[in-house]
Order: structure tokens, then sequence, then C-alpha cells
């Protein structure tokens, strides 16, 4: 089993080609070996000249050590035992090899040359077998999408009866220019899609694994239901939990999920003995994102706002609601997403017009000061400042409570105690793949005081969603009112 990852420099570009080795960690003049659980996994690089320069990753699998190990007995290999394709197919266990030996640079580090992990790269990636049980179709599918030129040539069973036809393995090229650590993930996220199997156990680590890994461009992706699916090898309860949290992080209606379940039922039928129930939340009664949007809305009554700012509105779930209270004159939501805000500019749209002529939709960045955002009565930030670096959130507090300064802002942002109470979620893990962090009651309101503080608001909380008596509520709310609320300098200044 085999890949090769080719990186070729730049015209006029100062770095050499064999940088490629500071970004896999891996010296370009050596050849590394390292023990896996199923075999060797050797690391050599077959060119290494300044312009141009291949890494190679080769797996011997031990087919013994295989069916002994840890795939012992899953469905997938059952059957194959002793006899299977495994040392010559890239699978799942090629992808174990990316996370092990290449696994900072998986996750997009390196100290050495910190910019060149930031930088697109021109790579070519060739993998000799890939199992495409899709035929090569779907390698074009999943790849191409994601900024890859494809080349998936379906491989004939026999080369010496060529009248028996193609197998369903492919040699697959692909070319693009991106970052070292996206090509990684998508190979590690992808490869096992194409081939539809995985040699170990699937539980609900998988997902999170899905969705880290698939952070910056799952979501986005026009078949990320199918590369759910197939990533979590059809398992529908591991399916529609992966789908629901992508859903929440694309801010997706739930309920259109349920459109997917006849899906399923035309791949392998009877591969499962368990009928999908509803997703679930670990909720009764609404969901956590309607309880927020409702906490929301009376905090705005309770601030006497009509003219208001959704900020970070994604695909604008809440400006819809707000849109339907006629004491609210001036709705605008505003995001950096344009993705987002199509979506949300789409369903605004669709509204009564009495309703839509009040919501206007923008883009910009909320970590730059914009002077037309001033004035306003109101600013909501409903579930955004854990989508912000920590870096760069100052930039946000100063734009919106120092510049824009409207009479009252509502803020919510995850309760991380809760997260003990979500099955599923790791200790320590956050609750959605591009969360830059989240954080407990108490440093909530560190926070907030201290933002309060520096911009003249007075700050009070409140929890959001069923309260447990140890870890409080899911979601954390805070209310801040200007304190010179009376002086309305501000309003019109711009
Ligand atoms: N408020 C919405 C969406 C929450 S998801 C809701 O609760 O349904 C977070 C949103 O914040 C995303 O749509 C993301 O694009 C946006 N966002 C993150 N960082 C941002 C920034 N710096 N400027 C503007 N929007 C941002």
């Amino acid at each position: 089993m085999l890949v090769t990852i080719s990186c070729t420099r730049p015209v006029g570009a100062a770095w050499p080609a064999t940088d490629l080795g500071y970004l896999l960690h891996k010296n370009p003049s050596r050849r590394q070996t390292f023990e896996q659980s199923y075999g060797v996994a050797h690391v050599l690089y077959p060119e290494a000249s300044d312009e141009r320069c291949t890494a190679a990753l080769l797996l011997e699998i031990d087919p013994v050590r295989l069916v002994r190990g840890k795939s012992k007995g899953t469905p997938d290999f059952s059957l194959g035992q002793y006899v299977n394709d495994r040392p010559y197919a890239a699978s799942s266990l090629l992808s174990v090899a990316i996370s092990t030996v290449f696994g900072t640079a998986l996750h997009g580090r390196c100290a050495q040359r910190p910019e060149l992990a930031g930088t697109a790269l021109d790579l070519r990636i060739e993998l000799p077998a890939v199992p495409c049980k899709g035929g090569p179709e779907s390698a074009e599918r999943v790849f191409a999408p994601l900024g890859w030129t494809v080349a998936a040539t379906p491989l004939p069973l026999d080369p010496a009866f060529p009248e028996w036809g193609d197998s369903h393995y492919v040699r697959l090229e692909l070319t693009g220019t991106l970052r070292l650590a996206e090509a990684l993930t998508h190979l590690y996220v992808l490869l096992p899609v194409l081939d539809g199997s995985k040699h170990y156990w699937l539980d609900t680590a998988e997902i999170d694994k899905l969705l880290r890994f698939g952070e910056g461009w799952l979501t986005a992706h026009p078949e990320r239901e199918w590369i759910t699916r197939r990533y979590l090898t059809r398992r529908h309860t591991l399916v529609r939990t992966a789908l629901a949290r992508l859903a929440e992080l694309d801010d997706q209606d739930p309920e259109e999920l349920g459109a997917l379940e006849h899906d399923f039922d035309d791949e392998e039928p009877g591969t499962e003995t368990t009928v999908p129930q509803a997703v679930e939340s670990g909720e009764r009664g609404p969901s956590l994102a309607v309880l927020r949007r409702a906490a929301v809305y009376r905090a705005l009554l309770a601030a006497g706002a009509s003219r208001v700012l959704d900020l970070g509105c994604g695909q604008g779930a809440l400006l819809l609601e707000l849109a339907a209270d006629r004491a609210l004159t001036e709705i605008v939501g505003v995001d950096v997403s344009m993705r987002e805000l199509k979506i949300a500019a789409r369903r605004v749209r669709r509204l009564p017009e009495w309703q839509a002529r009040r919501v206007t939709v923008r883009q910009g960045a909320l970590t730059y000061t914009d002077a037309s955002l001033r004035g306003y009565d109101a600013a909501v930030l409903l579930e955004v400042i854990e989508h912000v670096d920590d870096t760069r959130l100052k930039a946000l507090e100063q734009a919106v409570f120092g510049a824009a300064a409207p009479g009252a802002v509502v803020v919510t942002t995850p309760n991380s105690e809760f997260n003990v109470r979500y099955d599923g979620l790791d200790a320590g893990a956050f609750r959605h793949s591009d969360h830059r962090f989240e954080w407990t009651r108490a440093e909530f309101a560190d926070w907030a005081h201290r933002v309060g503080a520096t911009h003249g608001y007075a700050v009070r909380f409140e929890p959001v969603g069923p309260e447990d008596a140890e870890v409080g509520a899911s979601t954390q709310m805070a209310v801040f009112t200007r304190k010179n609320n009376d002086d309305d300098a501000a309003k019109g200044a711009a």
C-alpha cells in the first residue's frame, strides 16, 4: 500500500521543494520505519531536489497481524480473514498511518516553517490502488469540490484477461494547490469513504474525528451526507448524530435530515438491523436552539429595543423570528460567511413582504470596526464568540462594545461544564469542531465583567435550557446594558 506526495517549487519561490520534509517532520535524506499494530510503515523520498520533492509512505501490512489485532471479528473483516486486499489497497489503514506517521502535519503544525504550513503548495498525490466501490466517478465526486484535479483510472481485474473487465480499484492522481494539512485531512477522511469499510469497530469517537478532520471543508461539501454515511460505514445512529452535529455547525434545519432516511435504505438493504430513531439530542421539549432564540428575544424586549443587530447571523434563524415582531423596526444581520448569508437572504426573501422589508443582511467581519453599525438599540451575538480565535476576541470586543456601542448586547455561548452530560463527547472535547474555546460559567462571567467594566456596560446572566443542579444549563447568556443609556451621543455619530 503506497501513497506519494510531491511538491513542486513555485517559480520564484525562495524555498527549496525539499522543505516538504520540514512540513512532514521527516528528513528527506533518511529512510524511516514505524512499527504499526498491523505491520510496518516506511517513509522515504524517491526524489528530493530544490525543484521537486516526493515523499512516499509505504505500508507493509501483515494480514495475519491484522486479523489477530483490533479488527478481529469486525463485520468488514470476518469474511476476509487471512485472504484480503488490505496489503495492497489504500484504506482506513492508510488513514491510520497518516495520522500516526504524519500527525503533526495532519494537524497543520510546523514549528520550523510555520509560514509554509499555512501556504498553499503545488501538490501532486498518487495512489496506485484505491478501492473505490462507487466507481471512478465517486473519487471525482468527493475530491473535485475540494479543489483537486482528479484522475481516477480503473484497474483491470486481470490485465491478462481484459474481457473480465475492471476491478473496483482505481489508480488515483490528485493535483492541486492546497495546504499540506488540507491535503492530508482530505486523504484521511476520504480514502475510507471511497473504500466503504473500516478495519476497526466504530464508536462515537469516530464522529469527533470526522468533524475534526473535516473542519473547514466538510460542512460546505456538496457530498457531505454521502461522505458522512460512508465514513461511518452506514451505522445509522452514528450517521444521524454526525449529520445533526454538522447541521448545527451549519445551522441547517435538523428536520431536513429526516429526508435522508429513505436514502439509507437503497444502499445495501438489510445490512443494518436497527431502524434509526429520531436523533438523540438528549433534550426533551423544544430544542436548545429554539430556547436560545426565545431567551434572546425576551432580552431584546426587556431592553425595549426596536433597531437591532444580529452579529454572526449565520443562516438567519433569529432574523426570521425577529421579523415577525412589528415592534422591531430595523433588523440587520451581519456575517463573515457569504455562503451563510446567501442562505439567510433567501430565507428572508421568502417572508411576507411586511416582514422582509425590515430585514437586511450584509457581509462584515466582527473583528473590524464598522461605522455603519453604530447607533443601534441592541446587538445579539448568538453562539458566535466561541467561533472567534481568542487572539481576535479583543478586536471583536472593541468593534462591538467600543465602536458600535449599542444600548444592549446579548451574548450566548456554550457552558462547558454541561458537556459531561452529552454522551459521546469526550472529556475536554468541544461541541463543534469550529469552536475555538468553550467556557465554564466562571470563565464566561470573568470575561463579561471585564468587557462590561472596560466599555461601560452593566451585565446580568441567565441560564438557557434545562438546568442541572451541578453543572448548570447547556447554554449561558449574558445581557449587557450600556450604563449611559440616556446619553444618546453615540446615536447618529456615524
Ligand atoms: N448566530 C447564528 C450562527 C451561529 S454560528 C445562530 O445561532 O444560528 C457562528 C456564526 O458566526 C457563523 O455564521 C460564522 O460565519 C460567524 N462568524 C464567525 N466569526 C465571525 C467574524 N469574525 N465576523 C463575522 N461573523 C463571524
